[in-house]
């Protein structure tokens, strides 16, 4: 694959990169990209079964990924996420991986990981280490393999597990992302933490978001997290970390294991305020927010070689203050109505 360096190595040198920093005085540092929107995967609160997918024409090339990427990494960007829909689904996504391991060994880049939901692991764990990958979000929601296939539809437990234990076993440190839903998982949290602390994975827990219609009533599943830690209270200390990740999540130590345990709770506690990160979609779309509909059309720019520094400039001038999610019953449609996979979680 062709990597791509802006052609101007020369000027980088005298001038120093512009940091990108939105009307609000937050640093944008962090961008995740949408390599696919596809998956193998059909998990309910995400797509529904029949979903429809982008019209291959429309997605970026792996080369114009590559350049977009790397231009944010002018601009300041020191985390990189690939995700997807499943961004291991991707046709040759290892020489993506591997041409983006550049920014990380030029220094450029502190961290380049995805979310995934393992499937694809056994086959590519090592080639992801190889390619300067270090930690990886892999998306566990249940340890009971009938449950697994009827929330995932399509998916296979063991073969994730079996995924999961080859990430580890190629250096790669895995958090265990977490679904919380009523009436579904929520009897299990205990199990996923033991599962979590016997493997040496970190677990986080997600509320559900209102993003994209999935034929189903996401009110009916929905669990905010303030129950399932008030749930925990009952039966261990949970002592709170400071916020060291720079993400979303709220860490706390359960004192009697000694484990760490995150909390992402975007109904219940909004973290907007310390937001530094924009997503990238498969078609070259840039959402400044998860939970808001203004875009910027980057693969314009980039097939109409166009001033993509500028782009950028305008486009984090646009970022919006907060999401305003909500589920309940009065607001029935989505917050918005794309799909996690579209936008990439
Ligand atoms: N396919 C990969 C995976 O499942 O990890 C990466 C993409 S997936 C969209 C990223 C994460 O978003 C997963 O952890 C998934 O559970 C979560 N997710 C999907 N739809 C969601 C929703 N409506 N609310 C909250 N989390 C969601
Ligand atoms: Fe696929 Fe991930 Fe969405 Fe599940 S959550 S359908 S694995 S993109």
């Amino acid at each position: 694959m062709m990597t791509y360096d802006g052609g101007n190595a020369g000027l980088q040198v005298a001038d120093a990169p512009r940091p990108l920093i939105d009307p609000f005085g937050r640093r944008i540092d962090y961008l995740r990209v949408s390599v696919t929107d596809r998956c193998d995967f059909r998990c309910v609160y995400c797509m529904p079964e029949a979903m429809t997918f982008l019209p291959k024409a429309e997605v970026l090339s792996l080369e114009e990924i590559d350049q977009l990427a790397s231009a944010f990494v002018r601009r300041g960007t020191r985390k990189l996420r690939l995700t997807g829909g499943e961004p291991l689904v991707r046709r040759g996504i290892i020489e993506l991986v591997r041409s983006l391991g550049r920014h990380l060994k030029s220094g450029d880049l502190d961290e380049l990981t995805l979310t995934s939901n393992g499937s694809q692991l056994p086959r590519f764990a090592a080639d992801l280490f190889d390619a300067g990958v270090r930690r990886i979000n892999i998306s566990l929601d249940t340890l009971d393999a009938a449950k697994f296939a009827e929330i995932t539809r399509w998916g296979q437990l063991p073969k994730v597990l079996d995924g999961i234990a080859a990430a580890k076993a190629a250096g790669l440190h895995v958090k265990l992302n977490m679904v919380a839903l009523s009436g579904v998982n929520d009897t299990e949290i205990e199990a996923m933490l033991e599962f979590a602390g016997a493997n040496g994975h970190d677990l986080v827990l997600i509320e559900t978001m209102p993003l994209g219609e999935i034929g189903v009533d996401r009110v009916d599943h929905y669990l905010p997290l303030s129950r399932v830690r008030a749930a925990l209270e009952q039966r261990f200390t949970l002592i709170d970390l400071p916020d060291s990740t720079g993400g979303p999540a709220r860490y706390v130590r359960i004192a009697e294991t000694g484990q760490r345990l995150g909390f992402i709770t975007p109904l219940t506690h909004n973290f907007c305020e310390s937001c530094n990160r924009v997503r990238l979609t498969a078609t070259g779309q840039l959402y400044m927010c998860l939970g808001q509909d203004d875009v910027a059309d980057l693969r314009a720019v980039v097939r109409g070689r166009g001033d993509l520094d500028a782009a950028l400039d305008e486009a984090i001038g646009r970022k919006p203050k907060g999401h305003d999610f909500v589920i309940d019953r009065r607001a029935a449609a989505p917050a918005v109505r794309r799909h996690m996979s579209v936008t990439g979680g």
